[in-house]
């Protein structure tokens, strides 16, 4: 039995698989800590279906908690339940992309626009949708895929199938916006600073 296994595995790893870390391993990294108090499992699994969405970038999301947080570059979300309806109507978080660190889920939201089934898909695609306005730097949506500002119920159904893309210039913007995030955070901070 052993010796099957081994020879699978020699087998996967003879076959190219060695490319794929390699382009793991040079993603940047970047590091988020999420608050949450819904269902461990559902959330375990959102975070990993959204780090896997990130790879097509590639960005490798550090799921953190605790000393990492404190990071000054750490992407901070915090989820929300009984949202008030004057609250931002209609969405289901939001970011702040200037500011460079702070997401806010509507968790209470999120519950209602799916079946119990599919709301980890739904919550996967809202953090990488939020995570990417904060990577992007700006406040900016495209027709298609992950970062359209409205998924349609035909999105939810696509989205159980398979992650919805990202589009080209979504991915582009990702990079650009890795390469000055430093600058900007920092800027951020100066700006928010007491004179
Ligand atoms: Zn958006």
């Amino acid at each position: 039995m052993k010796s099957i296994a081994a020879m699978t595995v020699m087998a996967a790893i003879g076959t190219g698989a060695w490319a794929k870390p390699v382009v793991e391993d040079s993603a940047p990294v970047v590091t988020v800590c999420m608050d949450s108090f819904a269902d461990a499992a559902l959330v375990y699994w959102a975070k990993a279906e959204a780090s896997k969405m990130f790879m097509e970038v590639p960005v490798r999301i550090a799921w953190k908690s605790g000393k990492a947080c404190q990071a000054s570059d750490a992407i901070h979300i915090h989820m929300r339940d009984q949202t008030p309806a004057t609250l931002k109507p209609g969405a289901l978080a939001y970011a702040l992309p200037i500011q460079g660190t702070y997401i806010e889920l509507f968790f209470d939201r999120i519950q209602d626009v799916v079946p119990n089934p599919l709301l980890p898909c739904l919550l996967a695609h809202v953090l990488v949708h939020e995570i990417t306005h904060i990577l992007q730097g700006v406040s900016r949506h495209s027709d298609t895929g992950v970062m359209k500002a409205h998924w349609t119920p035909e999105d939810y159904r696509l989205m159980s199938l398979r992650p919805l893309p990202f589009a080209v210039e979504d991915i582009q913007l990702i990079q650009a916006g890795l390469s000055t995030r430093g600058e900007r955070l920092e800027a951020s901070a100066r700006a928010s600073r007491p004179r």
